[in-house]
């Protein structure tokens, strides 16, 4: 999987593509991750990629023309057009289903509006998917760039220990994660919960499963609706009705 950010601000990218299990990855060449940046393709002798909106009002849009150019190049450079997602406050939101389908792509590429916004004509032409990461407004298209990357890259193989790390957790299978704990086994006068300490695997199986469901239905019952229940699932939650 190969993944490019377009942005004004690649410094911004790189240092958190950097570090952490991203940064290992990408290291490792178990995911390719790129920052482009769009000021390189203005024509502009003075490198101004952005200019005061039409009609007058606050701040500055980014311009069509280096855009479009970025872009361009990068699908040359591919030798195909990769699926373009452009992260706008305005898009549908993000969610663990998505990040699925996208992880089995192989090529992404992710515009960062700033500013105000991004020209509508360069979004009318690239026909980008408009995707936003939650009902609220950033300064800029890099940080819900980097959420975007980094829950694709996860989802890849390789990229963590383990697949069951992602498999277990919250909203991959519809439902919210049950509690962990570690090491000490009290701490300030509260203890693990004592089937963790049992070595019984299948009790500690149904413990977490139980828990898992006790919380998707305190927290975000309307994600019971759609989630895959057991019969034993639906049983333990009736009897929750009943407490
Ligand atoms: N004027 C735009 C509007 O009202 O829809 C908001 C522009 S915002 C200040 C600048 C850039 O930040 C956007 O072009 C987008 O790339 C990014 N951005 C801000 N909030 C976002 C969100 N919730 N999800 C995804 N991208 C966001």
């Amino acid at each position: 999987m190969r993944i490019d950010i377009l942005t004004l601000f690649t410094d911004m990218c790189s240092a958190v593509l950097n570090e952490s299990i991203i940064g290992r990855a990408r290291a490792a060449g178990k995911v390719e991750i790129n920052c482009r940046d769009i000021r390189d393709y203005t024509r502009d002798k003075h490198r101004r990629v952005d200019d005061k909106p039409y009609g007058g009002g606050m701040g500055m849009v980014m311009q069509p023309q280096p855009i479009y150019d970025c872009f361009r190049s990068l699908c040359d450079e591919l030798g195909t057009t990769p699926h373009l997602l452009y992260m706008t406050p305005q898009g549908k939101t993000l969610t663990q289903d998505r990040v699925k389908e996208l992880a089995k792509l192989n090529n992404i590429a992710i515009l960062c509006g700033h500013y105000e916004g991004i020209d509508e004509r360069v979004i009318d032409v690239l026909q980008p998917e408009e995707i936003s990461i939650g009902d609220y407004v950033l300064t800029g298209g890099e940080l819900p760039a980097l959420i975007v990357a980094d829950s694709i890259s996860r989802m890849l193989p390789g990229v963590l220990s383990d697949d069951e790390c992602f498999t277990d957790e919250s909203h991959y299978n519809g439902l919210l994660e049950y509690p962990q704990y570690t090491h000490p086994s009290v701490w300030q006068d509260r203890e693990v919960p004592e089937v963790l300490l049992s070595g019984h695997h299948a009790n500690v199986d149904r413990w977490r499963r139980e828990q898992s469901l006790l919380r998707t239905k305190e927290r975000r019952p309307d994600m019971l609706e759609n989630a895959e229940l057991t019969k034993d699932d639906k049983i333990f939650l009736d009897s929750l009705h009943n407490v």
